[in-house]
């Protein structure tokens, strides 16, 4: 785990390299992602692949359904600014081509190749090179005679299964460079075959729910599985699979862990008030204009959008830096100081700009920079906040106004 970022214990897996990038043991937990580009044309793949390191991606995963794929292959690796790792469906013939175009890993299925002579010379070919394998088990293309075996249905058992037959062919040949995923698109049956496979193994694990689907529905599936496993101290690597923008798969992995506090920020974490009655501004807009104006900017700070300055500045006590909402301005707080007041249309530019100076210069400067507005801007704050509960009174939300009809309703019904 990195220093400052441990939150879950993780369970104690062995520690491979896939190209530079160490994957389980005490390495950080790593993020894929795959290329959606056709791997022949290797120039449209190598922009793709720069676009997802780029958006957090350790490691990319590249199709090798070809010969022309491979060639691609021996043309992208060298100029990969991460490792790549390539992925073969039914040829064992490509995985000895992507093996020649100095891939830093394959993924065998073992559902599609299954010819124990072939797994052989495949992991045969890896060992020379050192060039680990992973196991991809996947729910949806399981080995039918391992379906059968379990009664005509996939189970996390026959999952663990396929992974320990594959295990053993490696064996044979002691071959010990594996990662291993069994990936099912049903999230509780991932997770079953997750956990069980933890039991039996302590090869590093890549987490995935396959075949999640578009967002939102898909991020949420692969959200509930994969930070499950992790919650659990399981899983080494995660990918998201979402019928979306690959970069879009990175950004949420990377997101995923900063937010579990598995890997250290890199970027700015929004928060945001949900609005209510008492906002004086659209909470929505906001926060979203600052989600974009923030989108590439490599800050690794806490900054918070809140709809009023009755609750906000308190509410966000905890982030490096946020703004509330006052009578058509923004009051701008760090550390929950008041430090300035802006107009309504710069609240987001003064965010970005105060965030960026608190990045090159810390907190402590921020708030030495702002010795001569302090005052000033906290009788402000106070101003707008005194106003919005004179005019918005204790209760802008009308519960209490509602509680008491609730009240008086379930009076009436009971003396009925
Ligand atoms: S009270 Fe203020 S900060 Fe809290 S939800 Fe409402 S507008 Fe946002």
């Amino acid at each position: 785990m990195e220093a400052g970022a441990a939150s879950f214990e993780r369970q104690k897996t062995r520690q491979i390299m896939v190209g530079k990038v160490p994957v389980g043991g005490e390495s950080p937990i790593t993020v894929q992602s795959m290329t959606t580009t056709k791997t022949h044309d290797h120039e449209a793949t190598l922009q793709q692949i720069y676009g997802l390191a780029a958006a957090g991606a350790d490691i990319v995963r590249c199709t090798c359904n070809s010969p022309e794929a491979a060639e691609g292959l021996a043309r992208i690796v060298p100029r990969s600014p991460v490792p790549i790792v390539a992925d073969i469906h039914h040829q064992y013939l490509r995985a000895l081509e992507a093996l020649e175009a100095g891939v830093h890993c394959l993924r065998l299925n073992p559902g599609n190749i299954r010819k124990p002579e072939h797994i052989k010379l495949v992991a045969q070919e890896a060992k020379d090179r050192n060039v680990p394998i992973r196991i991809g088990v996947n729910g949806g293309s399981l080995d039918p005679a391992l379906y059968k075996k379990f009664g005509d249905q996939v189970t996390a058992e026959a999952m663990v299964e396929s992974a320990k037959q594959e295990i053993g062919y490696f064996e044979d040949i002691g071959f010990d460079l594996i990662k291993i995923s069994v990936k099912a698109s049903n999230v509780p049956l991932m997770i079953e075959a997750y956990r069980q496979l933890s039991e039996v193994t302590d090869f590093p694990l890549h987490l995935g729910v396959t075949e999640a689907g578009p967002p939102p529905g898909g991020i949420v599936k692969a959200t509930a599985g994969i930070a499950t496993l992790l919650s659990e101290g399981i899983g080494d690597t995660i990918r998201y699979s979402l019928t979306a923008d690959p970069v879009q798969e990175a950004k949420l992995g990377r997101q995923l862990l900063e937010v579990m506090g598995l890997r250290k920020r890199k970027n700015v974490d929004l928060i945001a008030c949900p609005s209510c009655g008492r906002a004086e501004i659209d909470v929505y807009k906001i926060a979203q204009d600052a989600q974009d104006a923030f989108e590439d900017r490599k800050i690794p700070l806490q900054v918070a959008v809140m709809g009023c300055v009755v609750n906000g500045p308190g509410e966000a006590r905890d982030a490096d830096l946020g703004i509330a909402a006052g009578n058509k301005r923004g009051h701008l707080f760090v550390q929950g100081q008041n430090v300035a007041v802006v107009p309504e249309d710069e609240m987001v530019s003064t965010l970005v700009e105060w965030a960026e100076y608190i990045h090159a210069e810390g907190i402590e400067a921020a708030l030495d920079r702002a010795k001569s507005t302090k005052a000033a801007a906290r009788k402000a704050a106070e101003e707008d906040r005194q106003r919005n509960l004179g005019e918005r009174g204790e209760d802008a939300n009308d519960s209490e106004q509602l509680v008491h009809l609730m009240r008086n309703k379930s009076r009436d019904s009971a003396a009925d």
